[in-house]
This record gives C-alpha cells, sequence and structure tokens, in this order.
C-alpha cells in the first residue's frame, strides 16, 4: 500500500533540508560587464565616439529601497565573485523547493 501524501512529503522535506546548499560564500547580486571612460583629455578610446575602457566586471547589489551599489570587481577576484552569485541562487531555488513541499503539505492536511 502506498504510503499517504503527508508522510511522503515530510520524508521529501527532510531529504531536502539535509542536502542544504552551503550558505558561507553567497552574494545577493549580480555580476555584469562595463565600458568605462577615463575623461583623460586625448585619450584615444574615449575621445568622440570611443568606445572607453575595459570592459571591467562590476557586482551590482541591491543598497536599499530603489538603490544600487555598483562595486568593480578585479580581474583575480571574479571566479569567487561568479561563484557566490550562483551560490545565492542555489540557495533561491532549495529554499523555494522546500517553501512548494510544506505548501503541499499543507493541501494534505486541510483534506485530513
Ligand atoms: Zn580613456
Amino acid at each position: 500500500m502506498m504510503k499517504d501524501n503527508v508522510a511522503r512529503l515530510t520524508e521529501a522535506r527532510t531529504r531536502l533540508a539535509h542536502q542544504a546548499p552551503d550558505p558561507t560564500t553567497v552574494i545577493a547580486g549580480s555580476l555584469m560587464t562595463r565600458m568605462i571612460r577615463c575623461n583623460k583629455p586625448g585619450c584615444r578610446y574615449c575621445a568622440g565616439k570611443g568606445k572607453g575602457h575595459g570592459p571591467i566586471w562590476i557586482l551590482s547589489v541591491s543598497a536599499g529601497p530603489g538603490r544600487v551599489r555598483q562595486i568593480p570587481v578585479p580581474a583575480h577576484l571574479k571566479q569567487d565573485v561568479e561563484d557566490g552569485v550562483r551560490r545565492y541562487a542555489d540557495m533561491q531555488k532549495w529554499l523555494k523547493q522546500i517553501s512548494q513541499l510544506n505548501v503541499d503539505l499543507l493541501e494534505e492536511r486541510k483534506k485530513r
């Protein structure tokens, strides 16, 4: 006989909870590239329709309602930042899965 749904969902939730991603290095932000202008007179990269210097990597993080901090990321730290941003997304995905199980559990419990 099949296990009842509450027991099945509770087990799935326990299993998932034990698979928590490591939160140590999470970064809630996004990584992007941008060209920058040095504003030095006569710079051949910036003058006229020049594209400027770069591209450089920028970490964009929320700094309160409607505010964004943009932090230049040196090349040697880019991989770490990229990993942190991905880790944050993994964490969110994991939390959503647990939340979904809890919503399903709520529906099952209401049937009893
Ligand atoms: Zn320039």
